[in-house]
């Protein structure tokens, strides 16, 4: 199968203008210009007219089964009243409510140009049904907790770990989710990454969204700090150093770790993470939702780290005004743009494409044309009002033209 687009965008090299990709199985063969190319007499050919043709985004943050949560919980002033709305929330939802909001949020994404998904299971029982009801990839990571010593850490890993390995081959996989620094203790850190280190597996930790946990972890106070020590949190873990510290202290911190947020840094910690080789997904409308201090961005690809883009889930962003409320990576880049006006649209199309494979350990598979990647491609609609070809997929608004995942047509282009 060749498709043929006014545009194709590889990512990994500048875009063609009238290009073509010739597609075999689940797998891209080449990518080239339509005129170097040798069409056989028997070959299938897609036009698809006036589009950027571009690899699938791949979401690298993500909460599926709190799409429906949308709306429900107001953005408040401290990061740890937030925590305890969606706790409460969560606590009046069934399994049916929490599946739903999964397959909801996955309709969205595949709509709007996702892919891939790095997403976070709070409800581990929802795989691999989920999975088989969607065809998009997802790597879903399994979300652990526990800052009571009511249940040791071993045996919530062991639950994890079973549970992965009890999962059928997919287009996507599964890792761990030790939820945060400030939610977990030591041990489960530990564990946690002996466990992804010896079976190759990838972590995914939320790490210093807000002041709060930087002040809990440098100083032992503050509002977070006096809410989990009266919810009996072993605190003797504070007062040592920033968070990122606090994992390094442990032996978290590795190439195989993508740290979800990373907004509130000391001194030293940039260059820690980029030292370790850390991904990171920042999510722009989330980023906004918490009025969080801004993103040290310059700080972060100053010292080499990966920086990729999330949606986080529907929970931590706002309503807009004639916009709908959905889990969509065009608007995430547009609200980046927004945010950081200096970075170019190259940049931005980078960090929702090649950036979250890398992230994922997916580099040369997912988020770029090339050969021999996985077919996993999007078009998008090309105007005449915009001359530059990443600028107008940065600003693109509304769903995708098409949508292929693994050689498969999931949204086929209107014919
Ligand atoms: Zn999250």
């Amino acid at each position: 199968m060749i498709l043929r687009a006014r545009v194709v965008l590889p990512v990994t090299r500048p875009p063609i203008d009238d290009g073509a990709v010739l597609i075999s199985g689940n797998r891209i063969r080449t990518v080239c210009g339509w005129r170097d190319l040798t069409v056989r007499a028997d070959e299938q050919v897609i036009e698809l007219g006036d589009t950027i043709l571009l690899p699938g985004f791949v979401n690298a943050h993500c909460h599926l089964d709190y799409t429906d949560l949308a709306g429900e919980i107001p953005a408040t002033k401290l990061f740890t009243d937030w925590i305890k709305s969606i706790t409460t929330a969560k606590a009046g939802k069934i399994y049916a409510d929490f599946a739903q909001s999964w397959l909801r949020g996955a309709h969205m994404l595949l709509r709007t140009g996702t892919t891939t998904v790095a997403d976070i299971e709070a409800v581990p029982e929802l795989l691999p049904e989920v999975w088989l009801a969607m065809p998009l990839r997802v790597f879903s990571f399994l979300e652990m907790t526990g800052v009571k010593n009511r249940r040791e850490p071993r045996f919530v890993l062991d639950d994890a770990v079973r549970k992965i390995e009890s999962l059928p081959v997919s287009r996507g996989g599964a890792g761990l989710s030790p939820h945060a620094p400030y939610s977990t203790t030591p041990e489960l850190l530990r564990l946690s990454a002996a466990t992804a280190r010896e079976k190759g597996w990838r972590l995914v930790t939320h790490v210093a969204e807000s002041d709060l946990e930087l002040e809990m972890f440098l100083h032992a106070r503050g509002e977070m700090f006096d809410w989990l020590q009266r919810n009996e949190r072993n605190m003797s873990d504070c007062g040592l150093g920033s968070p990122v510290q606090h994992l390094e202290r442990h032996g978290y911190l590795a190439d195989n770790l993508l740290a979800v947020h990373v907004n509130s840094l000391a001194p030293g910690d940039a260059a820690l993470l980029g030292r370790r080789g850390v991904s990171v997904a920042h999510c722009p409308r989330s980023h906004v939702f918490f009025q969080h201090r801004r993103f040290p961005r310059e700080e972060l690809a100053g010292a080499g780290v990966n920086l990729c883009l999330g949606t986080d889930s529907l929970a931590s962003v706002t309503k807009v005004r004639g916009r709908p409320m959905e889990l969509n990576l065009f608007t995430e880049m547009q609200s980046f743009a927004a945010a950081h006006p200096g970075v170019p649209p190259e940049t931005i199309v980078r960090m929702a494409t090649l950036n979250g494979a890398r992230a994922l350990g997916m580099q040369g598979r997912i988020g770029e044309l090339s050969e021999n990647a996985m077919a996993d491609l999007i078009a998008v609609p090309f105007t005449a009002d915009c001359a530059d070809v990443f600028e107008a997929t940065v600003h693109h608004v509304g769903d995708v033209a098409a949508s292929m995942i693994d050689g498969e047509w999931v949204r086929p282009p209107a014919t």
